[in-house]
């Protein structure tokens, strides 16, 4: 299997999978795409329910990356699902809520499905330093919204050969995720919080990478820069995985049968997790259409209602920060695939340019017979949350409760079909309790912490031990910097 960059129009370079994962983004600035979706056949769902999550998701990633063998995906996977990191019996359990079927993916180490893919990305970034024979460590820079850097920096945390670098906007991450990333241990971190919002540290990370005289006084420390962010492609397959993964445990259940449809609802930010759906799909499973789920920053919604992506438009801080996004970077992917490399590289400009763009009609309704969208408000989103707590007895975070929304909505207008309808939850409660706690109408202690204990209180629902025992931690990082000086830090970081 080769990739080649979506911004690549005549003639693309080929790469292999272990050089797009080295490299994150492609060199032209675009994403890493596959040239070819492997095919995904019914008899090799009925094999793939037979094995545990490790071995499905070795099953499924060596179908993209082939340069790998199934041992040594199989090892990396066994790592990374394992009971030291997932303690639970399956990583991805699934609850049936009502009439919807939850796939709750944030059993793992930092309480949010970001880990899903960064437990196993340092262990195919490691191997793929021997596959190409790069001589020089790996420097990963991270822009995150809160989830992603903290996955990141537990996934690569004193992994040989590799230093990470995480930014983060100063007041767009919740006090707890703060606290989980200033006090990371591992000799090969740093974190630095940035004033601005989180496009402000993608796009100062991205000028980084686009940056010549960066990547020369890089090499000469013995360094090259590479991603850990879902533009990453070692991002995206893990995340094929569970889709897959689920349909089988379904299947399994007994609560679908094999060939039957399952729509999927996505709580959506860098479209990162929705898309991994979307190549799930067209590689053969049975999925009928696909939810984005937005927060009040609804430049998808739109989009996928009316074809114009508009990125000039407020930006909003809402209770789901990890979906607080206005330039959803893997849309790029999708594109690629609808609308082909030249209208793609077009759409991408426009929006560099004019901050928008405008896809045809051929376009759109190839995007709409996959996607549909919607989107909550903040009074809606805490509504949700809290119905589904008295009603259901379920206590979502408040990224779940903006795709449960959707779900029950998605659900109301296909009420005929009787669909099984998978809701994608990404994070644990826990990780957004003050917010969780105001949904419920609770009183919300000043204190993130204090608020963890309240909730854990009041709902009888245990907070995942990780978080629990944060507060005891010592912050060993504190810096807050502007925008403009993330080239320096990083170059600091480099040298120390
Ligand atoms: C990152 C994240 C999302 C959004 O996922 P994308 O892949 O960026 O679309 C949703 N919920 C939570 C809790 C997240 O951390």
């Amino acid at each position: 299997m080769k990739f080649v960059s979506t911004r690549a129009l005549n003639n693309p370079k080929e790469y292999t999978a272990a050089e797009v994962i080295k490299q994150g983004l492609a060199p032209d600035g675009g994403l890493f795409v596959p040239t070819e979706i492997p095919a995904l056949t019914e008899a090799d769902l009925d094999r793939l329910a037979e094995m545990t999550y490790p071995q499905r998701a070795a099953e499924i990633m060596g179908l993209y990356l082939t340069d790998y063998t199934r041992e040594e995906l199989l090892s990396a996977a066994n790592a990374a699902y394992g009971a030291p990191k997932f303690p639970e019996a399956t990583p991805t359990p699934i609850t049936k809520v009502g009439d919807l079927e939850l796939l709750e993916l944030w059993h793992g180490p930092t309480s949010a499905f970001k880990d899903m893919a960064l437990q196993i990305m340092p262990h195919l970034l490691s191997m793929a330093l021997t596959k190409t024979g790069e001589t020089r460590d790996a420097l990963i820079l991270v822009a995150t919204s809160g989830d992603t850097g903290k996955a990141a920096l537990e996934g690569y945390a004193d992994v040989p050969r590799v230093k990470i670098h995480v930014f983060y906007p100063t007041d767009g991450v919740s006090r707890i995720q703060k606290k989980q990333m200033a006090t990371q241990q591992g000799s090969n971190v740093n974190v630095t919080a940035i004033y601005g919002n989180f496009d402000d540290a993608q796009n100062g990370v991205k000028a980084i990478f686009a940056d010549a005289e960066m990547a020369s006084l890089l090499d000469k420390e013995g360094l090259f820069l590479s991603s850990a962010n879902s533009i990453n492609w070692g991002r995206l397959v893990p995340q094929v995985v569970y889709y897959i993964s689920a349909y089988c445990d379904l299947m399994n259940a007994g609560r679908l049968q094999k060939g039957d449809l399952m729509d999927v609802v996505v709580p959506t930010g860098n479209f990162g997790n929705i898309f991994a759906c979307c190549l799930a799909k067209r590689m053969g499973l049975p999925v009928g259409k696909m939810i984005c789920a937005s927060n009040q920053n609804n430049v998808l919604t739109d989009f996928i209602n009316n074809g114009v992506y508009d990125r000039r438009r407020t930006f909003y801080q809402t209770v789901s920060p990890s979906m607080d996004i206005l330039i959803s970077s893997n849309l790029e992917r999708l594109l690629w695939l609808v609308a082909g490399p030249e209208k793609c590289a077009s759409y991408m400009e426009a929006l560099r340019e004019d901050g928008v763009y405008a896809v045809d009609s051929a376009v759109l309704e190839a995007v709409q017979k996959e996607f549909v969208a919607y989107f909550c408000d903040e009074a809606l989103t805490k509504n949700v949350l809290r119905e589904f707590y008295e009603q259901k007895k379920y206590l979502a975070d408040t990224h779940t409760a903006v795709a449960l929304s959707a779900a029950m909505r998605h659900r109301r207008a296909n009420e005929e079909d009787n669909r099984t309808i998978l809701v994608a939850s990404t994070a644990s409660p826990y990780k957004f309790s003050p917010a969780v706690l105001e949904a419920l109408g609770k009183a919300v202690p000043e204190d993130g912490f204090e608020a963890l204990r309240s909730l854990q209180k009041i709902s009888g629902v245990p907070a995942p031990e990780r978080l629990a025992a944060l507060e005891a931690l010592e912050d060993r990082f504190t810096e807050v910097i502007s925008a403009g000086d993330m080239k320096e830090a990083v170059l600091a970081f480099a040298r120390s």
